[in-house]
């Protein structure tokens, strides 16, 4: 398939890319470069440098696509609550400008980058995809209205697309993992501290009601994920808009986290409580079950060891030319 990937050149969006080239597929990249890199951008993917809202009239105007991979977003909850027209124009009303887009050239296939935030704060876990929708923040919000607008296509002008709801993404791919000029990552910024980059780790809350006090989450693979977007593009189906959780459905806590870095970077890694963190909820489990009975995904790298091996092995190897710019504290 010739494709198009908005945000390509961001964590996920770039690894699905990866995914996409290797899997045959022909990928056309647009990267404004505001939080991705250029390094993470797959050599044989065209790139397409600008907004999405400038440029891609353009890029689909040129003819031959036959689908679009959309991960081009803000996607800070707290920036979110701070800034929320940020969130309004470069998620909803550039993805309504991308819709429109889709719809000038007829190209109909779409999987769209979405996010537990969606859910808010959930009554039971593991979310299943017909709990309710109750985003506590702008960005959840705005991704929630994203998929109002997709179903609405899907109806109207017969658009086959999916939204995938992301749990907590983490892990690495190759050369690929997460690189993030300001980080807000439980993993990256744990892996920062046994790098040396950091003193210490701030455990947000121990007082939550979770087995050890600290919160709970689910743990993604990126690469798992990137599987779930080629399996969605080939499914999608006109007139349908689908929605999957992607999780791998086990819960681990703060301290767990802390504990499996420990293992796996042979650091001590100091950490310290700090007061809760503003919107979190204390667990986030998804259930993948819907994804995994209808399209088959079927994650290989769910271990939490194996996820954060793979983001060790990109980490260290970034070594001091990512974060050395000046200690972080
Ligand atoms: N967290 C923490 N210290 C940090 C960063 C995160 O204790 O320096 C906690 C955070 O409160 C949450 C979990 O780790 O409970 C995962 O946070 P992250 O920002 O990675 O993802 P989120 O679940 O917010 O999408």
């Amino acid at each position: 398939m010739k494709l198009l990937v908005t945000g390509g050149a961001g964590y996920v969006g770039s690894v699905c890319a990866a995914t996409l080239v290797e899997a045959g597929h022909e990928v056309t990249i647009i990267d404004n470069f505001s939080t991705g890199n250029r390094e993470a951008v797959p050599a044989q993917a065209t790139l397409v440098e600008g907004d999405v809202a400038n440029v891609v009239g353009d890029v689909l105007g040129q003819g031959g696509f036959d689908g679009v991979v959309h991960f081009a977003a803000r996607s800070l909850v707290g920036e979110s609550v701070a800034m929320p027209a940020e969130y309004w124009q470069h998620n909803v009303v550039t993805t309504l400008t991308l819709l429109e887009a889709m719809r000038a050239n007829d190209v109909s296939n779409l999987v769209f980058s979405s996010t537990a935030a969606t859910y808010g704060e959930p009554e039971e876990v593991p979310i299943t995809e017909s709990m309710p929708t109750q985003p506590t923040n702008p960005y959840g919000a705005s991704k929630l209205a994203i998929d109002y607008m997709i179903t609405s296509y899907a109806k109207a002008y017969g658009f086959g697309a999916t939204s995938l709801r992301y749990f907590n993404v983490a892990g690495a791919y190759g050369e690929i993992g997460e690189n993030r000029e300001v980080e807000t990552h439980l993993i990256p910024i744990i892996l920062q501290v046994a790098l040396g980059h950091r003193d210490k780790i701030f455990i947000f809350g121990d007082d939550w009601d979770t087995v050890d006090g600290t919160a709970v989450r689910d743990y993604i693979h990126v690469r798992d994920l990137a599987d779930a977007h080629l399996l969605a593009l080939e499914a999608n189906v006109s007139g349908e808009h689908r929605i999957f959780n992607l999780g791998s459905g086990d819960g681990y806590s703060v301290k767990q986290v802390i504990e499996t870095c420990r293992e796996v970077t042979g650091h001590p890694i100091p950490a310290e409580v700090a007061p809760r963190r503003a919107g979190d909820p204390a667990t986030l489990i998804a259930s993948s079950a819907k994804i995994k009975s209808q399209l088959g995904w079927n994650p290989t790298r769910t271990d939490l060891h194996t996820i954060v091996s793979d983001a060790w092995a990109f980490t260290s190897q970034l070594g001091d030319r990512a974060h050395s710019a000046q200690r972080i504290k």
